[in-house]
């Protein structure tokens, strides 16, 4: 009898857990078949990488209508139908205030950079990691890669990965060093995060496509990009091509902030830097600039500068955040990733 209530107990439990799991992730595009959409045309808004209803919601309708074979008049009757199921008007202040405390943050594996960050790196939002050669972008985003894994009282994201590589600069076997150090299981940890070199501009834009349908099926808390820029600089050269360069990069962080918006990941997005080339080189020393211009200055949410210090020591700088001060913090970059500084 007791043994009976207990399995009873179980299954409701799990039952709510399910719900509560709808309720909270992204909505599958599939549910608009229940508010009347044909499922022939569900299926063409999955192949054109809107894989839920919240991508649907959130494209303008132009970019709807471009999608081979739906019409007009079924754009309409598509755009009601997920702005049914996705509000988007508006809400109170004091609601917002309920879900930004739902953000969570993912530890950068360092505790007094964590406390310029406010806790880490944010998810829902896009956040720009720039710096000189050397300067630890690459090792920051192989820790993070770790420590989104962790639960949530760890400072972890408890989800998986994603790593878009355009550099040929990650290494497997650094995420086996640092998840020895927080205590995890090497082969899972290798296991979670998945891993996609990028080639090219448009390569890398169509990853995103796949980045998204994976994101459905899974939870991923992090999304990296190392570097966001670089192919950038090798697929377009001169001012002639500054123009459509801009438009492609633009275009590419819109996508990323879509799937930060629409699955709640952190995107960590790494830039080189270019000197500057001014008048006030000539009196401060040589000043060094992120690429990508206000292109870049705008889709990024917040804006961390590194740069060197002594030997293996780090210094990040909060650059630019909607509720960041501009704070500065010290780490190391060891064989177990990025931690404080060891004095
Ligand atoms: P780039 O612009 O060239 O991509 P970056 O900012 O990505 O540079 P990183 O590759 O993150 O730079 O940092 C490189 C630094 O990390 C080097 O100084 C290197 O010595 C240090 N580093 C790499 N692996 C280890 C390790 N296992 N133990 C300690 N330090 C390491
Ligand atoms: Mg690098």
């Amino acid at each position: 009898m007791e043994q009976q209530r207990k399995q009873k107990m179980a299954v409701e439990e799990q039952q709510h857990e399910q719900v509560e799991e709808m309720q909270q992730g992204p909505t599958p595009v599939e549910q608009l078949q229940a508010a009347g959409i044909a499922s022939i045309d569900v299926k063409k808004l999955k192949d054109a990488g809107l894989c839920t209803v919240e991508s649907v919601a959130f494209s303008p309708r132009k970019e709807l209508l471009q999608i081979k074979g739906i019409s007009d008049a079924k754009v309409d009757k598509i755009i009601e139908a997920a702005s049914k199921l996705v509000p988007l008007g508006f809400t109170s202040a004091s609601q917002l205030h309920a879900q930004r405390l739902e953000i969570i943050q993912i530890t950068s594996g360092s505790r007094e950079l964590d406390k310029v960050l406010e806790g880490g790196i944010e998810t829902g939002s896009i956040t720009e990691i720039y710096g000189e050669f050397r300067s630890g972008k690459t090792q920051l985003c192989h820790t993070l890669c770790v420590t989104c894994q962790l639960p949530l009282d760890q400072g972890g994201g408890e989800g998986k990965a994603m790593y878009i590589d355009a550099e040929g600069t990650f290494r497997p076997q650094r995420l086996l060093q640092i998840a020895e150090r927080f205590g995890l299981d090497g082969p899972d940890v290798l296991d979670n995060v998945a891993y996609a070199r990028a080639y090219n501009t448009d390569h890398q834009s169509r990853l995103l496509l796949e980045a998204a349908s994976m994101m459905v099926e899974t939870r991923f808390a992090l999304m990296i990009v190392d570097s966001a820029t670089a192919l950038y600089r090798t697929d377009f050269s001169g001012r002639g091509e500054l123009s459509a360069r801009q438009m492609h990069l633009a275009k590419f962080l819109r996508s990323l902030q879509k799937l930060a918006d629409e699955f709640g990941v952190a995107v960590v997005i790494t830039n080189q830097v270019v000197a500057q080339v001014d008048g006030s080189a000539i009196f401060a020393g040589p000043q060094i600039k992120p690429i990508g211009g206000n292109i870049m200055a705008h889709a990024s949410t917040t804006r961390l500068a590194l740069r060197k210090g002594r030997g293996d020591e780090r210094i990040c700088k909060v650059i630019s955040s909607p509720c960041l001060a501009e704070a500065e913090a010290r780490f190391q970059i060891a064989v177990e990733g990025v931690t404080d500084v060891k004095d």
